[in-house]
């Protein structure tokens, strides 16, 4: 089974409590395809970077199992960049500054062996470059994720809701879910946006962990509560990565293979936060995943005589 991902690899500039990081790797298809690397090694990047993206860091990812033949490098050009900070309690955070530069006019050409892929990850990028990926596959995949941000809604919302009707699950936050759907209870608002054209809906809460919405049925997953968060950044990418990593890896679409792809997702992003950038995500290993997965389940596990 493949994976195939899309979305910005990019530097960023992070301030939170804890600290500044300057510079540092960042981008939504880095975190996706980092974190699903734990369970396939058989993913396609579609992406761009300038000439300024360290090879060293391209390498990293190659070495990981992740194919980036159809990341394309532009001589002259500088990587997408992002700044921001985060509030004291780690859950707002502002953006500083968007600067797209490649991203300006990317154009994305999947190379032949990408166009027939069995998952496929819209990571977080413009609207309109997620569609022209949709356009160039050759068949059905048999499963494709979007996740996107309020900048786009912002920016793009008519492009935006275009991508969506083509899609089958759809994570966002819970502000974006308000956004997109114009109404403040979740609930309703998942009812507005499943009718949009995804089959499931996930809705990120930060601390407060992530719903699973379809039309007849809701699950929970908690984050894990963790006594320090250094870094938040990526963590809704690195969800999707594990979400994406595990589905691939078990081919199995159902409500219930979804509900175990939302606690696998939730357990790399308890990960990504615990360090800046993508640190954290680099050190792991299946037994470490298999202790933090281990915890969820106890963190849930009751017994009720009904
Ligand atoms: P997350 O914390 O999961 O929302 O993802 C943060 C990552 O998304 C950062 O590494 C940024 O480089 C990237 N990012 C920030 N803004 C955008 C945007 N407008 N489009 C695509 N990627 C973005």
């Amino acid at each position: 089974m493949s994976l195939l991902v899309v979305g910005t690899v990019a530097f960023d500039d992070i301030k939170t409590p804890f600290g500044h990081a300057e510079m540092v790797i960042g981008g939504a298809a880095t975190y996706i395809a980092l974190a699903a690397s734990y369970y396939t090694k058989n993913i396609n990047i579609v992406s761009v970077v300038g000439d300024d993206f360290p090879e060293a860091e391209l390498e990293d990812l190659r070495k990981r199992g992740v194919n980036l033949d159809g990341l394309q490098i532009k001589e002259g050009e500088k990587s997408f960049f992002w700044a921001g900070s985060y509030h004291d309690d780690m859950n707002g955070r502002d953006t500083l500054d968007t600067q797209l530069n490649v991203l300006a006019d990317f154009d994305p050409v999947l190379p032949e062996s990408y166009q027939t892929p069995d998952y496929v990850m819209l990571g977080n990028l413009t609207p309109a470059v997620q569609m022209r990926v949709l356009d160039q596959l050759k068949k059905r995949p048999k499963l494709i994720t979007l996740d996107t941000m309020n900048f786009w809604m912002d920016i793009a919302m008519d492009e935006l809701k275009e991508v969506i009707k083509r899609i089958d699950v759809l994570t966002i936050n819970d502000e974006e879910a308000r956004q997109l759907s114009g109404e403040y209870s979740l609930v309703k608002a998942a009812e507005v946006i499943l009718k949009m054209g995804p089959r499931y809906l996930i809705i990120k809460k930060g601390e407060h962990g992530a719903l699973l919405f379809a039309e007849e049925n809701i699950f929970f997953a908690p984050a894990l509560p963790l006594a320090q968060v250094f870094d938040p950044t990526g963590a809704g990418d690195t969800f999707a990565g594990g979400f994406m990593g595990y589905l691939t890896s078990t081919e199995e679409n159902s409500f219930e293979n979804l509900k175990r792809a939302v606690v696998y997702g939730s357990a790399m992003a308890s990960f990504c936060v615990e360090q800046f950038s993508t640190e954290r995500l680099k050190e792991l290993n299946d037994d470490m995943i298999l202790e933090r997965m281990n915890k969820f389940v106890n963190l849930v596990n009751f017994d009720a005589q009904l």
